[in-house]
């Protein structure tokens, strides 16, 4: 899993969606810990080395290391649902960008990319994308993302953070690559539509 983790972690920074060390990546190992970048790594070189394991309480097996700021986001999903095994988070352009033209959503339709997603099974259907107000205090980011899983009907797999990123995650770490790259590539057609005057 460490390597699986470490390849796609250097894909999506070799895409330029993480840079300067920004963006984080988890996945899950059993029903009590999981696998997650530690602070600062560059992910376009990431390795093995480079993550560390946290409880479900975010406490760091080898407590002389330390886990991505963001690790509580990636709490809040594990926690809320056991069938969660990998949340990735990337930095790009064009998903910052959006996050901060966008109110408390995103809504697609029309693409044929939405089917990316799992449980979109048409071009016509409608994805919400929510977007939360940007906080230094994640674990206020945290009760908010879970207010929103809890009260929703439950085909979000992922959400903006504004003008900060994108996050997705998945029940394998495939399916999470596949939230998270189809979403990138939705946001990166809704800009551009956006820039040629098209909305
Ligand atoms: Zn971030």
């Amino acid at each position: 899993m460490a390597d699986s983790l470490c390849q796609l972690g250097r894909l999506f920074g070799q895409r330029q969606w993480c840079l300067g060390t920004s963006g984080n990546f988890s996945a899950r190992l059993d029903d009590s810990q999981f696998l997650i970048t530690q602070s600062g790594k560059d992910k376009s070189v990431l390795t093995p080395d480079d993550l560390m394991i946290c409880d479900l309480n975010g406490i760091p097996r080898n407590s002389a290391l330390r886990p991505s700021a963001e690790t509580a986001l990636h709490l809040a999903l594990y926690r809320h649902d056991p069938g969660i095994s990998a949340v990735l988070h990337t930095h790009s352009v064009c998903a910052t960008l959006l996050s901060r033209t966008a109110d408390s959503s995103v809504a697609f339709s029309g693409y044929e990319m939405q089917k990316a997603m799992t449980g979109v099974g048409s071009h016509e259907d409608t994805s919400v994308l929510p977007v939360f107000d940007n906080t230094q205090d994640m674990r206020a980011l945290a009760d908010q993302l879970h207010a929103y899983l809890v009260a929703e009907t439950g085909t979000t797999c992922g959400f903006l953070v504004r003008g900060h990123g994108l996050y997705a995650w998945g029940r394998s770490l495939a399916e999470a690559r596949r939230h998270l790259e189809g979403l990138e590539f939705l946001l990166s057609c809704r800009w551009q539509e956006k820039l040629a005057g098209m909305l």
